[in-house]
């Protein structure tokens, strides 16, 4: 079992909350880690439970249930870094976070190693390794959601580039 970790970053860039997937300790089928980091977030930012603004960091692409709580949650942004082909719902197998008849659509952003979200995905890489949980986050060849998704092993942090494209 891949572990997959999640944080959740207020308005402010503040950390509000990390979770890994719990489902096998809490015999929860529903406590994956993105839905424990929201809940979590929610409770922390302590303004009713809109996550507007807030951006979701997650190790691997959010399923079904992880996407819909995402838009439940009016989270601003999502932030992956590895695909998921297999269960992936932003982007892979489904799109669910940006279908155009939802009237909130999450900003998405896969392969955060070697996008804009650079920073964050790091941060989370590093959370990750803290942890103690390896194998989560994998490099992705690039930002741009086309199904062609290469994986590799390991938690591979890049040096940041001198220049922007
Ligand atoms: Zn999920």
């Amino acid at each position: 079992m891949v572990p997959v970790g999640a944080i959740v970053l207020g308005p402010d860039g503040r950390e509000l909350s990390a979770a890994t997937n719990r489902r096998e300790a809490d015999g929860d089928p529903f406590a994956h880690a993105e839905v424990l980091a929201l809940r979590a977030a929610a409770r922390e930012l302590g303004d009713g439970w809109r996550l507007e603004d807030c951006t979701l960091v997650v190790t691997l692409e959010p399923c079904t249930m992880c996407a819909g709580a995402a838009v439940a949650s009016r989270v601003g942004h999502i932030v992956f870094g590895a695909w998921e082909p297999k269960t992936g719902a932003c982007g892979s197998l489904w799109d669910v976070v940006r279908d155009r008849r939802l009237t909130h659509r999450p900003e998405v952003r896969g392969g955060v190693l070697e996008t804009a979200n650079q920073a964050q995905g790091i941060k989370l890489c590093q959370r990750i390794e803290g942890a103690g949980l390896d194998g989560g986050l994998h490099a992705h060849g690039g930002g741009v959601i086309d199904g062609d998704h290469d994986r590799e092993a390991g938690c591979q942090v890049p040096r940041l580039p001198t220049e922007r494209p």
